[in-house]
């Protein structure tokens, strides 16, 4: 908040009422940040509370120094369905910003959110995305939508640095194109189109780029299939040739690696991106190791 008020006394000389106006704006926001648990976030930057990682990696790169995220989900933690402690809550209600996805993929976060200064559904308004599946993205067009609500979000807080916001986030959309060209060349021409999947999480992807899924549990990780359900998975990896069961980073591989046991299949990991394990990734080398899986898993040339 600190960095507004400066920038706002710096164009004093130009639009003195907008200014003034601005600044009670900004004062406002100083003072109810105080009382709900500190909305300025670190060295004066705007605290923006993401609800988990995809979130936490598009607001980082459009916010830039200009914000300070934290992420709601803790690392290591499948993002469906979080509880969130005391102390998180009044994370959420004292934020300048909180960004989630509705729909019940979050409810806790979802109802949280009604106690925030600010809080933005990512979600909401994508055109192409179905309400009952929360995955959008893992489809980089419908991401780049996600960026166009989160452009507009900061901006709207923060007006004295839309011109940043902007440029990073037209930057943002632009390496998703790329993302999504690159994508589409390497699953052009393939040897099989199949993807069996740990829980239904590839579902836009799939349909983005021609391939079909077919999960082991649904859309949400936690239901484990029953047996009748794994010997129809088993008998379809057999009549289709899988060759690989993709298991994910957060959620235990043990029926997948059954499956892959009982079938003869291999076992490879497709990154839902829902949280990240490793220091060096980020949502781009996470999608692009997915691009180099799927390539090896259905025989891409
Ligand atoms: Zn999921």
């Amino acid at each position: 908040m600190r960095i507004i008020l400066i920038g706002v006394l710096g164009s004093a000389a130009v639009r003195r009422t907008r200014i003034l106006l601005v600044a009670l704006v900004g004062l406002a926001a100083v003072v109810s940040g105080c009382g709900g648990g500190g909305g300025g976030g670190g060295g004066g930057r705007l605290s923006v509370v993401a609800s988990f990682y995809p979130l936490v990696d598009a607001a980082r790169s459009v916010g830039g120094d200009r914000v300070e995220v934290t992420n709601l989900t803790p690392a290591g933690v499948e993002p469906h369905d979080i509880e969130l402690n005391p102390r998180q809550i009044d994370r959420v209600a004292g934020a300048a910003l909180v960004l989630y996805l509705g729909g019940g993929f979050q409810p806790a976060v979802e109802d949280a959110a009604g106690q925030a200064r600010q809080a933005v559904d990512l979600r909401a308004g994508l055109a192409g995305a179905d309400p009952g599946d929360p995955h959008v993205w893992l489809d980089p067009t419908l991401f780049a939508q996600v960026v166009d609500g989160l452009e507009v979000a900061l901006v709207e807080v923060d007006p004295a640095g839309a011109d940043g916001y902007r440029a990073r986030a037209d930057d943002y959309r632009r390496r998703l194109d790329e993302l999504d060209a690159e994508i589409r060349a390497g699953l052009a021409d393939c040897g099989r189109r199949t993807i069996v999947t740990a829980h239904e999480a590839f579902g836009y992807l799939a349909r983005r780029y021609g391939l079909e899924q077919v999960a082991i549990s649904g859309l949400s990780p936690d239901a484990e299939p029953d047996p009748r359900r794994l010997a129809e998975l088993a008998d379809l990896v057999g009549r289709l040739g899988v060759t690989t069961i993709f298991t994910e980073e957060l959620v235990s591989p043990r029926v997948a690696e059954t499956l892959a046991r009982e079938t003869g299949a291999g076992v490879a990991v497709l990154d839902t991106i829902e949280g990240v394990t490793g220091e060096a990734d980020d949502y781009f080398s996470l999608m692009r190791a997915n691009l180099a899986a799927l390539g090896m898993a259905l025989d891409c040339r």
